[in-house]
């Protein structure tokens, strides 16, 4: 969805949508959104062609858990401070114009802001680092790929925790005092 920026009279306008999960088609790799987009923005003009861009994004992301491999959900409740300056054709990295502020500067192209772009960025931002189903999931049995989380299979592990060993020994230790 872009929005045309021409559209900004006077001071500031107000924007205020939901974007269904089909909008972000074709899904990204890391995540799928779950549920509609719910967002309010506001786009303030700044100096001549600079747009100030602060906004609200809700909605649930999908993600798979990186040890079950599980889909799960994430909320997604973030606000942005943005500052759009129009993208300078075969522009470099250092060509860029650096902003006198601290906000992110993020561009646009014939004049009108892409909005879908703008979210997936918010999406990818609030992305965990790992993504687990859950601090205590369990994953997936090496041996046979039984999820461990619903099952227990009987298989032995291979390899006993040498970390969980020490503890043994100085549980028994402590008994037979
Ligand atoms: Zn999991
Ligand atoms: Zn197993």
């Amino acid at each position: 969805m872009l929005f045309d920026l021409r559209k900004v009279h006077g001071d500031r306008e107000h924007l205020q949508r939901t974007f269904e999960p089909g909008s972000f088609d074709p899904p990204d790799e890391d995540y799928r959104v779950a549920s509609p987009a719910e967002l309010s923005m506001d786009i303030e003009k700044a100096d001549t062609d600079a747009f100030r861009v602060t906004g609200h994004v809700a909605t649930r992301l999908e993600l798979s858990c990186g040890r079950c491999l599980e889909p799960y959900e994430i909320p997604v409740d973030s606000s942005f401070e943005l500052r759009y300056v129009p993208q300078v054709e075969n522009a470099g990295e250092d060509e860029r114009e650096i902003a006198e502020d601290d906000l992110t500067t993020a561009f646009y192209k014939d004049g009108a802001l892409d909005v879908a772009e703008m979210l997936r960025e918010q999406f990818q931002l609030a992305l965990p680092m790992k993504p687990l189903c859950s601090d205590a999931c369990r994953g997936l049995c090496s041996q046979c790929g039984a999820n461990l989380n619903r099952t227990m299979c009987a298989c032995t592990p291979t390899r006993e925790d040498p970390r969980l060993a020490a503890l043994k020994g100085l549980l028994d230790r402590q008994k037979e005092n």
